[in-house]
């Protein structure tokens, strides 16, 4: 029905793109307060099965309530967090939200896997795995519904830390996500010798894919190792009707992006997919 469009219609992209032309940088001290008087929230983007439609999973994308400036992105901060020994205390608040959240949806009857951004400095914290083992135990959440995403590009400077952290995570049966597959450059050998499960092909290599050969070629490639390897593998940016039809050709499992829905608060996601659903007549 009409209705249910214009509805869905207001969890997509905004005609204009929500953020500010000047981007100001933040100084540590005030993120370090934002984060101890809990201003940072996750917002959650849906990722859908590309063979049936279905809601499978969602992304944790942080954003800054701020008090004066508004909601704030995270390239406006995660940088600083990096830079200044705070991003620990920002992955320990995105994951605690995220699992408080998964298992009030849970509780609603709505099970779903909620992926996670880590930073490599991260990976570099020894105890890493047993905290966020233990942070999801204390949620009652299996740690099969818990992927971890390393953006390809940060991952391959240095293995040889993030790679026994890596190891003992996949041990514990956590999911194991490379973002922005395609800008990172990575050989092959480092690829089959990571443990990771998904592999998500950068937008860049996704949207225009099918009326552009040479973004497709590489779009095909990726996929094509990505499935070798045995991994699944997520399209993200997928932006209109153009991308999702083209994708529903390949061998790419899960679509993600502004087509299906923009990051939404938690307290709309579980309205979001009862709409969804009824669109899809499921
Ligand atoms: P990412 O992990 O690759 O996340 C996808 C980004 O693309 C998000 O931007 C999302 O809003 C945006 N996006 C989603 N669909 C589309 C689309 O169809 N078209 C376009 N053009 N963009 C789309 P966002 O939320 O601003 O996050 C930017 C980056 O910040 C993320 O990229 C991730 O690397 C980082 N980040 C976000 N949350 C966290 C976090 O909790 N921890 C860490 N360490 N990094 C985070
Ligand atoms: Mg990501
Ligand atoms: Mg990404
Ligand atoms: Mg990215």
């Amino acid at each position: 029905p009409a209705s249910l469009e214009v509805m869905m219609e207001a969890w997509r992209m905004p005609a204009a793109a929500p953020r500010t032309i000047v981007e100001k940088i933040y100084h540590e001290e005030e993120l370090r307060r934002a984060i101890a008087m809990k201003q940072l929230i996750n917002y959650y983007q849906p990722k859908v099965a590309l063979s049936t439609g279905k809601v499978v999973g969602v992304e944790a994308l942080v954003r800054w309530q701020h008090p004066t400036d508004g909601l704030v992105y995270p390239d406006q901060f995660i940088g600083v967090a990096e830079a200044h020994g705070l991003i620990n205390d920002l992955t320990h608040s995105v994951l605690k939200q995220a699992l408080q959240d998964m298992a009030s949806w849970k509780q609603m009857g709505l099970e779903v896997q909620v992926s996670v951004n880590v930073s490599m400095d991260n990976l570099s914290a020894l105890d890493f795995p047993d905290t966020v083992s233990a942070l999801a135990a204390s949620a009652g959440i299996a740690p099969t519904a818990l992927i971890l995403e390393v953006t390809e590009s940060r991952l391959m400077h240095d293995l040889r830390a993030p790679l026994e952290i890596l190891t003992r995570l996949r041990l514990k049966r956590f999911g194991l996500s490379i973002d922005d597959f395609g800008t990172g450059h990575s050989s092959l050998t480092q690829l089959r010798d990571l443990p990771f499960d998904e592999l998500k092909i950068d937008r860049s290599f996704v949207h225009g894919a099918h009326d552009m050969g040479n973004i497709r070629a590489i779009f095909s490639a990726s996929v094509g190792l990505a499935k070798e390897l045995g991994m699944k593998v997520v399209a993200e940016g997928v932006e209109d009707a153009g991308d999702w039809a083209f994708l529903r050709f390949t061998d790419c499992d899960l679509a993600q992006g502004y087509h299906i829905s923009k990051p939404i608060p938690a307290s709309d996601f579980v309205a979001w997919v009862d709409l969804y659903r009824r669109r899809l007549g499921t």
